[in-house]
């Protein structure tokens, strides 16, 4: 992991010019990887399945913040609940209300961002303009004492056209504006994660503040 703490120090200092926050995606990686950037001084990791996420999180210590990341089925919210760090990938009201049930059920509230799909690809995940505004105008309405929507998570196109993948993080920035403005109420709405290891840059320079990188910091995953 030496080389991996050198590209991990590197990456942070760009990230720090723009005060962008890094999640680790330590998803298939063995713990053993996770101590060696825990050690480096990371706090924020990110998983995107259930089980691995909470096999991870009882060897690992207590302080680390885990941001789930993956596409969240409804019978499995119960299970990380209890100390989940921030919710990335949201996607319908009806698993809202699942997050926001077991947070009443724990006493927490949750953070959550809603997943917007932006990319050309069938195979993505996420809500389109008009979804996410009936929900926000929900959210608003205060139904859901349990719930932080603290803003927006969304993937590029996964191809080399730099410029698609541009105005692909173009229109999620303005969305995220435009729902910023819209909804002053939810004064909590100001995280934009996007940004992968292939295109963070891309998305730092259209005004993401939290980037997801994973095989940058822990090579390849199988
Ligand atoms: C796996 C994953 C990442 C990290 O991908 P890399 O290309 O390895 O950086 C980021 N976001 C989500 C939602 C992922 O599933």
């Amino acid at each position: 992991m030496a080389a991996a703490i050198e590209v991990y120090q590197q990456i942070l200092q760009e990230l720090n010019v723009t005060n962008t926050t890094l999640i680790a995606v330590s998803k298939t990686k063995p713990v053993e990887d996770i101590v060696a950037l825990y050690n480096a001084g990371q706090r924020d990791f990110g998983e995107n399945y259930v089980q691995e996420l909470i096999d991870k999180a009882a060897l690992l210590p207590t302080d680390i913040q885990w941001h789930f990341i993956g596409h969240l089925q409804k019978n499995k919210v119960k299970y990380i609940a209890p100390f989940v760090y921030l919710i990335h990938g949201v996607d319908s009201l009806s698993l809202l209300a699942e997050i926001n049930k077991q947070g009443l059920k724990c006493n927490r509230v949750i953070d959550c961002l809603l997943q917007v799909y932006i990319a050309k690809e069938e195979t993505k995940f996420g809500l389109n303009a008009e979804e996410l505004t009936e929900i926000l105008s929900t959210v608003q309405s205060g139904i859901f004492s349990n719930i932080r929507l603290k803003g927006l998570m969304g993937m590029a196109s996964f191809t080399e056209n730099q410029s698609q993948i541009k105005s692909e993080f173009q229109y999620l920035k303005h969305l995220f504006e435009s729902c910023k403005k819209k909804y002053q109420k939810l004064s909590d709405f100001t995280i934009l994660s996007m940004g992968m290891s292939s295109d963070y840059k891309i998305a730092i320079a259209c005004g993401s503040n939290m980037v997801r990188i994973g095989s940058l910091l822990f090579g390849s995953r199988s």
